[in-house]
């Protein structure tokens, strides 16, 4: 393999010691940070996301606190939970672990957080403020690989970033923050999908190319240009006898065959994951440190 591991621990590592310093100034000023995650339903990858967030902030000092609900939950009780969350002023940061089981409207969920505490960065008005250039919480995983990105010398501006996925929590996100000016930004960025005919030829076109399509080593090397920079965001588990939990995860990219063409590609796990806790992290002391300063 030619290509440079762009792992993302010690990123993420910078990312929550810069975290961890201002988690002791909120303290030494009596805010205790708190994070509250609703996960309703026992999907087994959300119930070892929530254990990782609740890991993180252990790690951090954060207090956490996890409001589990069964899978049969109406709606109307997620609405309940979310604004109790919301009126207690102990609690800075507000999130309910997507996927929700099937029939629960998930926008429904998202746009009761109170913004200020929407520390998974997809409410509305954080989305429509990071559209604008304004102050946000920014979506984790999309503003973890843009730190990603920066932290290894691979600057999008100028470049062109082909994004595989149109998600509201990857892809269209992380296209909207490469396409904005300013650090971090400044991309010319095509935006792919299912719907998008000939795929390989605009994924062969990209200096950075970011695979989120949630499909198992689909992007193979045939569709990366030589030098190209990957980022695969793809976490999929793919059934493995021989591992004792019985799967092994894998990204959206055939790794082997594409890191052997590739300047730098990140892997998984390690790559972007780790990322996206970090920001999350760093979003919940930032809602706290807004919420102390009254604002
Ligand atoms: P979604 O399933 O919500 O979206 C997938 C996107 O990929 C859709 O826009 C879909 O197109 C597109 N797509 C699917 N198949 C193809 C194809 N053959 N060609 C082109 N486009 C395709 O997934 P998410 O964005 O939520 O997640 C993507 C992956 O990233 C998953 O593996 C997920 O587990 C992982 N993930 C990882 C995170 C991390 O922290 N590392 C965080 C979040 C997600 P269309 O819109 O037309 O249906």
């Amino acid at each position: 393999m030619s290509a440079k591991l762009l792992e993302g621990k010690p990123v993420a590592d910078k990312i929550l010691a810069d975290a961890s310093s201002r988690v002791s100034g909120l303290k030494a000023k009596g805010t205790h940070p708190t994070l509250a995650v609703v996960l309703v339903g026992d999907d087994p990858a959300s119930k070892s996301y929530v254990a990782g967030k609740e890991k993180a902030c252990a790690r951090l000092g954060i207090k956490s606190e996890t409001h589990r609900m069964p899978s049969s939950t109406a709606v109307a009780d997620v609405l309940t939970i979310v604004r109790e969350l919301n009126a207690r002023a102990e609690v800075h940061g507000v999130l309910v672990q997507s996927p929700l089981p099937n029939g629960l409207d998930e926008s429904l969920v998202v746009e009761a957080i109170d913004p200020r505490k929407d520390v998974d960065g997809f409410h509305p008005v954080n989305i429509g403020r990071m559209m604008a250039g304004g102050d946000a919480l920014l979506p984790c995983t999309p503003a973890g690989i843009v730190e990603l990105l920066l932290h290894y010398g691979i600057d999008p501006a100028g470049k062109h970033v082909v994004v595989v996925g149109r998600s509201n929590i990857v892809g269209r996100p992380l296209a909207n923050l490469l396409s904005r000016k300013g650090r971090g930004g400044d991309a010319t960025v095509t935006l792919c999908h299912s719907r998008t005919g000939d795929l390989a030829s605009h994924t062969r076109r990209a200096d950075i190319l970011v695979a989120a399509l949630g499909k198992p080593s689909a992007i193979t090397a045939e569709m990366v240009r030589d030098g190209a920079a990957v980022v695969d965001v793809g976490v999929n588990r793919l059934p493995d006898a021989a591992d004792k939990r019985g799967y092994r995860l894998v990204g959206d990219v055939d790794f082997e065959a594409v890191a052997a063409k590739t300047s730098a590609i990140t892997p998984v796990p390690g790559g972007v994951g780790l990322m996206t806790v970090a920001m999350l992290m760093s979003n919940t002391v930032a809602a706290a440190e807004r919420q102390q300063a009254g604002r």
